[in-house]
């Protein structure tokens, strides 16, 4: 099947409230464009490099969302390039990008990353941290936190609907507060092996790659972070 049967399909499954993002890494130009005349508008990378290297070539309405793991030293790139940061995981990445927006007075829309499985593997927040984080988010005058991404581990769909209720459950419990810079209103987790699941337990954004774009090529990287 071709990307914009496959986008035409997953349209059809999804509510209304639930945002089809388009994870592109590694992939073409050529095929983004496909999906960009199929209606997509978000797109997902994970590596910086790429996802600067494409915005700049590629349509200018396009949101660009980052998805990878991300580097402090990285931040700087992402400035007038990224829509939504899905990655937000440590008080010194915060600050990084608290410090480089500042510098052009713009405000970093984010997702707080929680590290749900607790693997060692992933980065993301841990349940016990997050409370010291919203306080350093709390302070920050130059970063907006819009909701909580997960990547949850590996697992049968049992095990899938377990880490998606536990995210749910922390993301109502933070939307009741009061917090300063944060507004709970993105839960992005399912991807293209367990998306249906996840908007079951409350997803509202879904990051779908091979389910759009056919399996990657690994020898060109991109799976892992970077
Ligand atoms: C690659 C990636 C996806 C998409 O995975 P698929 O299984 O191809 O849909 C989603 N989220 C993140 C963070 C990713 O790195």
């Amino acid at each position: 099947m071709g990307i914009k049967q496959n986008i035409e399909e997953l349209r059809s499954k999804l509510p209304e409230q639930v945002t089809l993002l388009a994870v592109s890494k590694t992939k073409p130009l050529e095929a983004l464009e496909d999906a960009y005349m199929a209606g997509m508008r978000d797109f997902g990378e994970n590596k910086v490099q790429e996802l600067v290297k494409k915005s700049e070539n590629f349509h200018e309405d396009v949101r660009w969302h980052f998805i990878g793991q991300l580097q402090s030293n990285k931040v700087k790139y992402l400035v007038d390039k990224v829509h939504l940061i899905h990655s937000l995981s440590s008080i010194s990445l915060l600050n990084e990008i608290e410090k480089q927006f500042s510098k052009v007075n713009k405000v970093a829309n984010t997702l707080i990353q929680i590290n749900i499985g607790r693997e060692e593997s992933k980065s993301g927040i841990l349940e016990e941290d997050l409370y010291e984080f919203i306080e350093a988010i709390e302070k920050c005058k130059f970063v907006s936190v819009k909701g909580i991404m997960v990547i949850i581990p590996i697992g049968d769909e049992e095990s899938n609907r377990k880490y998606f209720k536990k995210t749910k459950k922390i993301f109502d419990e933070l939307k009741e507060k009061n917090y300063n810079n944060i507004s709970m209103k993105i839960l992005s987790m399912g991807m293209t092996h367990d998306f249906m699941t996840a908007i079951e337990e409350g997803s509202n954004l879904v990051r779908i790659g091979t389910g759009i774009f056919g399996e990657r090529n690994y020898n060109l990287g991109g799976e892992n972070n970077g």
